[in-house]
């Protein structure tokens, strides 16, 4: 590895990586436009990444307040899909004026299922005999390897003379893969060396029971990492208002689009409209591993009329894999985003997406209901520098058009952090307070100008 060669030639690790990276940048040809300086190289070797040619710039957004069982959140997410972070910051603020996400986050574990090869049945026989009785056993097996974690459970589905061992382990702050993964190989090592010499072999440590990265019917009925519950109740008035649309129509179209379509599509735990968008965008903002989207996405979310009149919703996500400590979640950019969201432990991070996933799941349903999705699309996806200079001129003249009404708003933050900015310590927490209201009010507005379509959709 080019790194090795320029660390035994230097003792500055900063300095070493830089310049394999830039000997690699050479060798491939790798264009100026993807970024080099200003990226700490000597934290991600031997860590992160290989083969380092650079790194990738991400637009970083934020959303909230988004009140959280009673706790005021803001949440990063990082995208390119312009209308996303727009689209979940309005359902935040529907959720949040209505009083809030509730929310029952359970510690299901993240698993690994290695594949036991037996030699015949009588020794398949032997091998779940001992799993049955030496639980202990195991877990102190599994022990050894780590400080943090903890074995909840397995269970043995067998085929022919294969036993796909599935365990699932309280990872604790880490998600846990890599931790599951040093652990059962010792279990497994233990069980074919130890126990059963020449009639058990480890046929692999990953047999896809797990399910790791691909969305399966074992992690939608076990779960995986965390399952979460989320309800919380929008006012109808407050569906109107922001949303532009009725809760018989939200009802109905939650019903046709989540669960007749995703039934005819046959999806896996894809009982809803885009909570991959929300958990991707999230995931690559906060350093979790973002291919575990595929898993960490599922999600049912279900719409009823309540007694009042109002809309009531439910969200499950039954396989969140989450972390704040270890992988990408120590690299300095991403912790200042999990920073944001003053999560202090996984379980308290599973809150913060289970119900950033509603707010995205309201918002998105709602234009659809009220015929504004391709327009939104169309205002925040495609507008460069000249559509929305045109935008905004086009819409000086109309009634609740997103220019002014989110210039307004956002002119209104912009001015109050400056005199923030100019003021003492005491009085800066106070105006920062208000300019994101403001902020949030700007986005607010800005949303309700799905009304409005100040581009042509082509
Ligand atoms: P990790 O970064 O490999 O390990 C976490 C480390 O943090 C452990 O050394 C653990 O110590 C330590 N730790 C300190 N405080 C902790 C706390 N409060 N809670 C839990 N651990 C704490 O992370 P991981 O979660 O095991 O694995 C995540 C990584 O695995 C990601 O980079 C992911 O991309 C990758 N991954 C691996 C596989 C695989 O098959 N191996 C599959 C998918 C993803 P102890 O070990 O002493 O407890």
């Amino acid at each position: 590895m080019l790194e090795k060669i320029h660390m035994a030639n230097s003792d500055d690790p900063a300095a070493a990586t830089l310049a394999a990276v830039e000997d690699r940048r050479e060798m491939f040809d790798v264009p100026s436009s993807v970024p080099l300086e200003g990226y700490p190289y000597e934290k991600i070797y031997m860590k992160n990444c290989e083969n380092v040619i650079g790194y990738l710039p991400v637009p970083i957004g934020i959303v909230g307040p988004l009140m959280v069982d009673e706790v005021s959140r803001h949440v990063p997410f990082a995208t390119t899909e312009g209308a996303l972070i727009s689209s979940i910051n309005r359902g935040a603020k529907a959720l949040s004026v209505s009083g809030g996400v509730e929310t029952m986050i359970e510690r299901v574990g993240i698993s690994r299922a290695p594949i036991l090869e037996c030699k015949d049945l009588s020794t398949v026989r032997e091998v779940l005999a001992w799993l049955a009785e030496n639980e202990q056993t195991v877990r102190e097996i599994f022990g050894k390897t780590t400080n943090h974690g903890k074995l909840i459970k397995y269970e043995s589905h067998v085929v022919g003379t294969k036993i796909h061992l599935r365990l699932s382990v309280n990872s604790k702050d880490a998600m846990g893969m890599n931790m599951i993964t040093i652990g059962s190989e010792n279990i497994t090592n233990h069980i074919a060396n130890a126990l059963f010499p020449e009639r058990v072999e480890v046929a692999t440590l990953s047999g896809n029971m797990c399910t790791d990265k691909k969305a399966s019917a074992v992690n939608w009925i076990l779960g995986r990492g965390f399952r979460g519950n989320a309800v919380a109740t929008v006012k109808r008035d407050v569906l109107r208002k922001l949303l532009h649309c009725d809760v018989d129509d939200f009802v109905t179209l939650n019903h046709e689009k989540n669960f007749v379509g995703s039934s005819m599509a046959n999806t896996v735990g894809g009982n809803n409209s885009h909570a991959a968008n929300i958990v991707a965008a999230f995931y690559l903002a906060t350093g979790q591993d973002i291919a575990q989207v595929g898993t960490s996405a599922m999600c049912l979310f279900n719409a009823s009329k309540d007694k009042n009149g109002d809309l009531k919703l439910e969200c499950m996500m039954p396989s969140m894999e989450l972390a704040t400590v270890g992988g990408g979640t120590s690299l300095s950019a991403q912790r200042g985003c999990l920073s944001i969201t003053g999560a202090e432990s996984s379980a308290d991070l599973a809150k913060v997406v289970i119900s950033s996933v509603m707010a995205g799941e309201l918002s998105l349903l709602a234009a659809q209901c009220a015929g504004h999705l391709a327009s939104a699309h169309a205002n925040l996806g495609r507008a460069g520098p000249a559509q929305a200079h045109n935008a905004t001129a086009a819409s000086e003249g109309g009634a609740a058009s997103s220019s002014s009404s989110d210039g307004g708003g956002a002119a209104a933050a912009a001015e109050m952090k400056m005199k923030a900015d100019a003021m003492g310590a005491s009085n800066k927490r106070r105006i920062h307070t208000a300019a994101a209201e403001a902020n949030a009010d700007a986005n607010a507005d800005a949303d309700l100008s799905f009304n409005t379509p100040t581009l042509p959709v082509p």
